[in-house]
């Protein structure tokens, strides 16, 4: 029987060895498939909706998540068309326009988002004061965990192996340690707009709304150094540690990248990415001497190798 044969393109399975799906009768359900669909097969946007539910999709083009334990397609599952390659990353590499995963559960603006470090989590940070965490593998909308510890926006999340660094407007950071379930709150003083780690994992660097960047010290709750000349205005400036652990770095409201001495706070350079406008956003190669920044429209990236020596 002709027609009893996966309609994909270069698919050419038949009922002997796979399962196949129909087109679902519901329009919504519908169009979702044919969102995933039409792109990599324009030939079945011009058939009619009787026609359509003729046609049929193999199993091959569900990914996982779309089968209950049994095997089992779930009730409003759709043909994501992920290649096995795709499938293993656990996103779409070719890009389909469609979001695999929606997590809705913040009472308020979401302000930053991280994986954890086997990519198995979702973590996002908001307005709502708290952070949730979200099991990327599985098909679960609600949040795995919430932490609700802090009392004001949370405005940035560092995730390390084992730990959880939380940032926020309530002037205190959190730490959070997964293995032990253990919660350290460190009192700042300040708005803290912006943390990082070290690379030795020893200290945590803090960009501050009083305009400057602090650096404590992790297990002690320490302050060892203060870095300032730069500006931070009402903006949620962010900061980088060098490759080396041997400079702190921000941008500034007047367009500067700043970098410090970690060890004596001298500013040892200033890179001009523009003039007086604010570089919010920057990034430290993790292992050579490149940094990324941004300044509105315009990312640039230096190599800063002659900087460290
Ligand atoms: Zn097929």
């Amino acid at each position: 029987m002709v027609y009893e044969k996966c309609c994909i393109s270069g698919c050419n399975t038949t009922r002997e060895t796979h399962r196949l799906f129909r087109f679902p009768r519901n329009d919504n359900l519908r169009n979702l498939w044919m969102s995933f669909i039409v792109p990599t097969n324009p030939q079945l946007i011009v058939l009619s909706k009787e026609q359509l539910l003729n046609k049929r999709v193999c199993e091959k083009h569900f990914d996982i998540f779309q089968f209950d334990n049994e095997g089992r397609r779930l009730r409003y599952s759709y043909p994501s068309l992920l290649t096995d390659n795709e499938i293993a990353h656990g996103v779409p590499l070719t890009a389909t326009g469609q979001p695999i995963r929606r997590y809705r559960g913040h009472a308020s603006t979401v302000t930053c988002v991280k994986f954890n470090e086997e990519s198995t989590m979702a973590i996002s940070g908001s307005v709502d004061n708290t952070v949730a965490f979200w099991d990327t593998l599985s098909r679960r909308q609600e949040p795995v965990q919430v932490l609700k510890d802090a009392k004001d926006t949370i405005t940035a999340v560092q995730v390390t192996n084992h730990e959880i660094l939380t940032c926020s407007v309530d002037c205190h950071v959190r730490l959070y340690d997964i293995r032990v379930g253990k919660m350290t709150s460190d009192y700042i003083g300040q708005i803290v707009t912006f943390g990082s780690i070290t690379h030795d994992g020893q200290c945590f660097v803090l960009s501050c709304a009083d305009s400057t960047v602090k650096l404590f010290d992790k297990e002690s709750g320490e302050l060892l150094n203060t870095f300032s000349g730069h500006e931070s205005k009402d903006l949620l400036l962010e900061n980088a540690v060098n490759e080396k652990d041997s400079h702190i770095i921000s941008g500034s409201a007047n367009g500067e990248v700043f970098y410090w001495d970690l060890i004596n706070s001298n500013c040892t350079r200033k890179l001009v990415h523009c003039k007086q406008k604010p570089v919010v956003t920057l990034s430290q190669h993790p292992t050579e001497s490149y940094l990324l920044t941004a300044c509105e429209d315009e990312v640039k990236l230096w190599g800063t190798k002659a900087l460290e020596e």
